[in-house]
């Protein structure tokens, strides 16, 4: 069976040393958070992760959900754990304190968010979107929406769902048909069905909370006529309970690839009682908060499923007896070396490392642009911040998961055909990490998103705040004789970067098509930049701070640059070809 241990000394190097989280501090509302705070909720969550979940990971697998009858059970030990994470406090992490939360920062959740995903995907996504629910009715519901549902998502007793999908509407929402029409008395009767619905039905909490987009009557065609509605599962009473049935039914679980322990249903809504969350026909902006959450989250999905893979991969590659190394008998006691000796396992476990750390230093630094963001006192700081995260939110997304299941790849052939069989659980993590591209807006539509919308927007505002915050540091590290060699190499991907977006840009304007055909290889190209910029900062401080894990970090920087950061040249040549040979063929020929 897989083990995972949470990489809490990496995480403390990042929160501490690299992205200094004291200033978390001083934002209003946070003057407790301390990194030592922070530190200590997070090794909690570590212990929950490794001892709870973790351990039920595997057998999920195997056993999946099933469904009778309208209900949905859940495999084997998954509603004790979720007892264990309730009783924990966990739902209520980064909730505000007047709904029952602790009011802890962002941050901390992404961070919890990668342990979570490491030890068991399938388990993190219940009580996932109640999170996601939790925070789009603190941003959007209005006071009655608030008291009678939030104090329920917020200790746990009460889960969540995004209702977006049907079967004739995924990337392109605004063809969907569920209709939500007035029922007289302020509330909106919600009928149509979803499908693929993630959590929407299972037996680990009282109560399911949807959040649906549908259309009203007086819709105007097209994404501009999408509300949402909340709609429950069971009609709480006054007092709060569960209460009784809504028009609300799970009509069949998928049988899929991955994630088999989380169920994944067809959602039937007749007549079901909801309620306008938001304005009328603004349901897209309104769902947006849960999207761009859940977007970033399914990012550290990518991340989390990579780590536990490669830790599992290093502990195989050392253990493992296979040939000689070619430098000469490294275990001559033995038959054969440990396959970690081998320059080709090295190549893979080295490319995991060097993703992996960058990515997660990278992620934690968008997670604190999301506390900046809301709470800095100064306006400017908070627009910054807000900025910095739209761009980066389909990278951390696109970039994250496509890497990660990689990762997850390149682990498995270190097991050889020990990772294609079920038993030591390398292909689950395979299986596991491919949704990850998929849900949450495909990555073709993530990629979109970044060149298309993003980098064009305001006058290229975002883009140019990113590239003047890591031209600036760039710069300063390629003076600096210690990191040179990393940072000039980083630099100079950066220009490629700038470079392309100008010349992507220009070809845009005579033919639209060049977006989207220059798209993916756009959102690779920046976030390996991006990645790259994190790599220099990472090495910045170990190179200051010495020793034998800092040297390592050093050298896993330089592998980074020798062997990552070229992709970037060949993808600028990609991209700058241009949509013609692209779209050369007609589609009759394909
Ligand atoms: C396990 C699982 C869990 C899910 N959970 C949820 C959930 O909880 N809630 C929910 O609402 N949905 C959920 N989904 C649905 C998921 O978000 C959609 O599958 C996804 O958005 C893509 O929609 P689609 O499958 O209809 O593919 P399509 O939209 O048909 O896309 C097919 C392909 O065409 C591409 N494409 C489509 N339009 C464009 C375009 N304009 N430009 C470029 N390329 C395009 C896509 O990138 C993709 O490669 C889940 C799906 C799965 C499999």
């Amino acid at each position: 069976m897989p083990t995972y241990k949470a990489p809490l000394d990496e995480i403390r190097f990042l929160l501490e040393e690299v992205h200094d989280v004291g200033q978390l501090a001083a934002l209003p509302g946070y003057e407790d958070m301390t990194p030592d705070v922070l530190l200590t909720v997070l090794q909690e969550g570590a212990r929950l992760c490794e001892e709870v979940l973790a351990p039920i990971n595997q057998a999920g697998d195997a056993e999946g959900c099933r469904f009778e009858q309208g209900r949905v059970a859940t495999p084997g030990g998954f509603k004790a754990a979720y007892d264990a994470y309730r009783e924990g406090g966990w739902p209520a992490m980064t909730a505000r304190p007047e709904f029952g939360g602790q009011g802890l920062p962002h941050l901390a959740r992404f961070v919890f968010d990668e342990m979570l995903c490491s030890s068991n995907l399938s388990f993190s996504m219940y009580p996932g979107l109640a999170y996601g629910a939790t925070a789009l009715l603190e941003r959007w519901g209005d006071d009655e929406l608030r008291r009678r549902f939030l104090p329920k998502l917020v200790d746990g007793s009460w889960g969540g769902t995004m209702c977006l999908t049907e079967a004739h509407a995924g990337t392109d929402l605004g063809m969907i048909r569920t209709r939500a029409v007035p029922a007289g008395d302020g509330a909106y009767l919600v009928t149509g069905t979803k499908i693929f619905i993630s959590s929407g039905e299972h037996d680990l909490t009282d109560n399911i909370i949807h959040l649906v987009l549908a259309k009203l009557p007086d819709a105007p065609p097209g994404t501009r006529g999408i509300s949402l509605l909340l709609v429950p599962k069971l009609l709480p009473t006054e007092e709060g309970a569960a209460g009784t049935p809504n028009g609300v039914s799970c009509g069949s679980i998928e049988h899929k690839m991955g994630i088999k322990a989380n169920s994944t249903c067809v959602m039937n809504f007749e007549n079901a009682r909801g309620w306008l969350v938001g304005e009328p026909h603004r349901g897209m902006r309104t769902m947006f908060t849960m999207m761009n959450g859940a977007r970033l989250a399914v990012g550290m999905q990518g991340l989390g499923l990579a780590e536990v893979a490669y830790q599992n991969a290093v502990a195989y590659a050392k253990d493992r007896l296979q040939g000689r190394a070619m430098r000469g008998p490294q275990n001559p006691r033995e038959e054969a070396d440990p396959i970690v000796v081998h320059p080709d396992v090295r190549r893979m476990l080295m490319t995991m490392k060097a993703y992996i750390e960058g990515m997660r230093a990278l992620a934690y630094w968008v997670g604190l642009l999301i506390d900046v963001a809301g709470r800095h006192p100064e306006a400017a700081r908070r627009e910054e911040a807000e900025d910095l995260l739209a761009l980066m939110t389909p990278v951390i997304k696109g970039f994250c998961t496509d890497v990660g299941f990689e990762i997850a790849n390149l682990a498995l052939q270190c097991y050889g055909g020990h990772g294609y069989i079920r038993e030591f659980g390398m292909e689950q993590f395979v299986r596991d990490a491919r949704i990850a591209q998929i849900y949450e807006g495909t990555n073709g539509v993530q990629a979109m998103d970044l060149l298309g919308r993003k980098i064009p927007e305001g006058g290229g505002r975002l883009a140019k705040r990113f590239f003047a915050l890591a031209e600036g540091e760039l710069a300063a590290a390629a003076e600096d004789a210690a990191l040179a060699d990393i940072a000039k190499p980083v630099a100079e991907a950066l220009r490629t970067l700038q470079r392309t977006t100008g010349a992507v840009m220009s070809r845009a304007l005579q033919n639209p098509e060049e977006v989207g055909a220059a798209a993916s290889e756009y959102l690779r190209l920046f976030g390996l930049v991006a990645t790259g910029w994190m790599w220099v900062r990472l090495a910045k401080v170990a190179a200051a701070q010495g020793g034998a894990r800092n040297d390592a970090r050093l050298a896993t920087a330089r592998f980074y640059v020798a062997r990552l950061l070229p992709q970037t040249a060949a993808l600028s040549a990609q991209i700058v070809s241009g949509a013609g040979p692209v779209m050369a063929l007609e589609a009759s020929a394909l």
